[in-house]
């Protein structure tokens, strides 16, 4: 019997999305990649439109789609502050219709479906480090809660449709993750600052940068996120995924101008409403049920994020909003 698959990625020409068609098309799978470029473009995926096992369909999860197929990747997402803030509502449609849109189709092919969520199902955690197990703490009202509180609906959809429709589901919470193909403009701490420091800008840190976040290199994501997918039977999550090492943003804003090189001086402005202050992946169950861990050092992976930023034309990328 062949292992190959047809699988469909939503969200494939993003930035987690696009290195997830690369794994996909390299391992011979036929991917169907589902994109409404709001915050990506096709060159993300330029490199594998002539591949004969890989298709390209612009269409908007939040309208259903027939498609046939044996896995799905939902990614389909803004996930910049700036990006799911520019149209809250759509955010959570996006979320929420695209879940159950993935998750109709998943029943009817009887096909395998795995969720992208995040860390910030967890809020501004009052438990440091955050396990699996902690149900969070997520101002409903604030202006990140579109995206916060539409993927936790997105995540309620998956088990339900698993429990009451035993739908094949898995679900990640992704922590901070970056790389190459960053939307230079998507206003995210590590594309901002690079670029920033690149052009000799002033690096932004909101409030006193005091706050931490733990960073994860793309590659090493990916391989969590696949091996998820491919996991043992029965393990459907959700399970933390993300690189342990805590960096305060001030520490951060450092070690780009360090590697770098940049003269650029580094400038306070006000801190967010609902910013949250501390976060850090448990990954117990990711290294015990996935024998997973991350690899890449955060100073290594910034090495390769600032090369790829440097080798861009960033006036050629479309901001998608004003945000940046
Ligand atoms: P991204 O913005 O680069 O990718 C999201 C992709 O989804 C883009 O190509 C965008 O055009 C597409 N998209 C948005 N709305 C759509 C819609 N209605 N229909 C079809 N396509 C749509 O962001 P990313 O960092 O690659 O994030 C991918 C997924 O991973 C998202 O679901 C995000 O919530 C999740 N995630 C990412 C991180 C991270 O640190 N990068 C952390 C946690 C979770
Ligand atoms: N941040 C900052 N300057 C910037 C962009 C972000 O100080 O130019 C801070 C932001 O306030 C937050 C952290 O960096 O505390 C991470 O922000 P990002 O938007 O990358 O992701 P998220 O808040 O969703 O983790």
């Amino acid at each position: 019997m062949s292992n190959i698959k047809r699988i469909l990625v939503t969200g494939g020409a993003g930035f987690l999305g696009s290195h997830i068609c690369d794994r996909l098309v390299e391992q011979g799978h036929d991917v169907i990649c589902l994109d409404n470029f709001f915050t990506s473009q096709k060159s993300n995926v330029m490199h594998l439109l002539g591949r004969p096992n890989f298709e390209l369909i612009r269409h908007d999860v939040t309208h259903p789609i027939w498609l046939e197929v044996d896995e799905i990747y939902n990614a389909a997402c803004p996930a910049a502050p700036g990006h799911y803030q520019f149209n809250p509502i759509k955010t959570m449609k996006t979320s929420v219709m695209g879940a159950i849109n993935v998750l109709g189709m998943a029943k009817r092919c009887r096909a395998k479906v795995l969720q992208f969520s995040t860390s910030e199902v967890y809020g501004d955690p009052e438990v440091h480090p955050q396990p699996e197990t902690y149900k969070g703490s997520v101002n409903p009202i604030g202006p990140r809660a579109c995206y916060d509180e539409g993927k936790r609906a997105a995540e309620t959809l998956f088990f339900d449709y698993h429990r009451s429709n035993r739908v094949n589901i898995r679900v990640v919470r992704i922590f901070n993750t970056y790389g190459p193909r960053m939307h230079p403009f998507d206003g995210r701490v590590v594309s901002n600052f690079i670029r920033q420091a690149l052009r000799g800008e002033d690096i932004t840190i909101f409030g006193d940068g005091s706050q931490t976040r733990s960073f994860c290199y793309v590659d090493d994501l990916v391989e969590g996120i696949i091996r998820m997918m491919n996991g043992p039977d029965g393990f459907v999550g959700p399970v933390n995924l993300g690189n342990p090492g805590e960096f305060t943003i001030l520490q951060l804003a450092e070690e780009v101008l360090s590697l770098t090189g940049s003269k650029s001086r580094i400038v306070h402005k006000a801190g967010l409403q609902d910013d949250p202050m501390q976060r850090q992946p448990v990954i117990e169950l990711a290294r015990s049920k996935l024998g997973w861990e991350p690899r890449v050092a955060l100073r290594e992976g910034l090495k390769k994020t600032i090369e790829y930023f440097r080798s861009i034309d960033m006036e050629s990328f479309r901001a998608p909003t004003p945000n940046y």
